[in-house]
């Protein structure tokens, strides 16, 4: 099945809510309302449909065998790689590494790249805003080298604290989120990667948060390494992207090491394989590939462009219907041109937990805790926060459900 062009019953909301079987479920009696996208996506048809005929018709391993099988699995799979390598806007498929996921993706290139290249006194640059998957790799790099690591801090609106930058003199790393998956806060990563680039660093950015919900052009972001789920954006588990530029790519070794992707192993030597095959050892999860290529399909036919404005909306109001609850504190910055569609929150008198375990009596689902970035929260002062996320396929009546439930809660608590 194609993904489709849109509006074709002037009802777009309609087109894109039949197109997910899970917003068939009922929970607790009330139609499923899901605002935990920043986790993971809710997954169309059209991508359920090519896993099912992908293994029903295809299944073989890529890049082994000569037979059609094989060589259909092998063009299917390597034809995915060029809608991301087009998504992304990257030079060329060399670029475009596929990985589990994020953290898998983020941990390669510290476990790569950075003990290839890092050494004693150091400087690597995080934020403090940074999901852990991009903080603890660098800080094992730190460790084992005996580099140092520097956070820079953010302001009270939820920005990051650029004149932070004027106390370092040199810098090696640079690893920053392009989206917080906290605060919404989208960083310029264009200006960051400037910085770093003067001083002769590398920048990696973590994309789980931007890639999803608004055009991302690596080009124009100049960015070095560049980080992706493919869960997170309406494919499936398991399968992840990272970007890298190929002259850093050419000359670090992979992290991975083994299976087929490697040219000729001899007693005492190894010649690894072309890029980006280098540093994908073992059985790639083709499948998954190969389902999120069709996810790519699916959001280009809604356009990156529509998913982030609709986005955008969403947030505004959000923003604009919790704010009249006075026991709510929002945080990040809440002019929506600077934040992507995530709204974490505290209310007075009730633990987060207890929100989100209130909320899914009314059927929604918002995520609590720290999400996996407790130093950014250590520095809010807050154990934990709730957050509602949203996607395209939410609309006005979930966040005016949300509003309504949350306002129910204050009530309990606050009344
Ligand atoms: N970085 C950010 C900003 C994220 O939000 C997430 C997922 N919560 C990750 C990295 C890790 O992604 P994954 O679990 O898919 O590896």
């Amino acid at each position: 099945m194609m993904a489709k062009f849109w509006g074709k019953s002037g009802n777009i909301k309609e087109e894109i809510l039949k197109d997910f079987p899970i917003f068939k479920r009922k929970i607790n009696g009330k139609r499923l309302i899901y605002l935990d996208s920043t986790a993971t996506s809710q997954k169309p048809i059209q991508v359920l449909d090519v896993i099912y005929d992908f293994y029903s018709k295809v299944n073989s391993n890529v890049h082994r065998g000569i037979y059609r099988l094989s060589e259909e699995a092998t063009e299917a799979y390597e034809k995915s790689r060029e809608k991301v390598r087009k998504f992304i806007n990257a030079a060329s498929i060399r670029e475009v590494v596929f990985t589990k996921g994020a953290t898998e993706s983020l941990n390669m290139v510290a476990m790569s790249w950075g003990l290839q290249n890092i050494k004693k006194d150091d400087n690597i640059v995080l934020t403090i805003m940074e999901h852990h998957s991009n903080m603890l790799p660098w800080r094992r790099v730190a460790r084992l080298k005996k580099a140092k690591v520097y956070y820079i801090p953010i302001t009270s609106d939820g920005f990051l604290d650029l004149s932070y930058l004027d106390k370092i003199k040199d810098a090696q790393v640079l690893a920053v989120t392009h989206v917080s998956n906290v605060l919404g806060t989208i960083n310029p990563i264009r200006e960051l990667a400037k910085w770093i680039h003067e001083k002769g660093g590398i920048i990696v950015v973590d994309g789980a948060q931007s890639t999803p919900h608004m055009p991302v052009d690596i080009k124009q972001l100049n960015v070095d390494f560049f980080a992706f789920s493919g869960h997170k954006m309406l494919g499936p588990t398991g399968i992840g992207v990272l970007y890298g530029r190929e002259k850093i790519l050419e000359e670090t070794e992979p992290f991975l090491l083994g299976g087929e992707m490697i040219k000729k192993v001899s007693m005492n030597d190894e010649e690894w394989s072309d890029l980006p095959w280098k540093f994908e050892a073992g059985t790639p999860n083709f499948v998954g590939a190969v389902a999120l290529g069709m996810a790519i399909d699916y959001l280009k036919s809604l356009g990156m462009f529509w998913v982030r404005k609709h986005e955008k909306k969403l947030t505004k109001y959000a923003i604009e219907l919790l704010s009249k609850i006075p026991s709510i504190k929002i945080y990040g910055p809440l002019d929506v041109n600077y934040r992507g569609g995530v709204v974490s929150f505290t209310m007075n008198n009730v633990h987060p937990h207890d929100i989100a375990t209130l909320l899914d009596e009314d059927g929604i689902a918002i995520r609590s805790g720290h999400h996996c970035a407790q130093p950014l929260h250590e520095y809010l002062g807050v154990a934990a926060t709730a957050r509602a996320s949203f996607y395209i396929y939410n609309w006005e009546e979930d966040i005016e459900a949300l509003y309504s439930s949350l306002l129910k809660i204050h009530k309990m608590f606050n009344e």
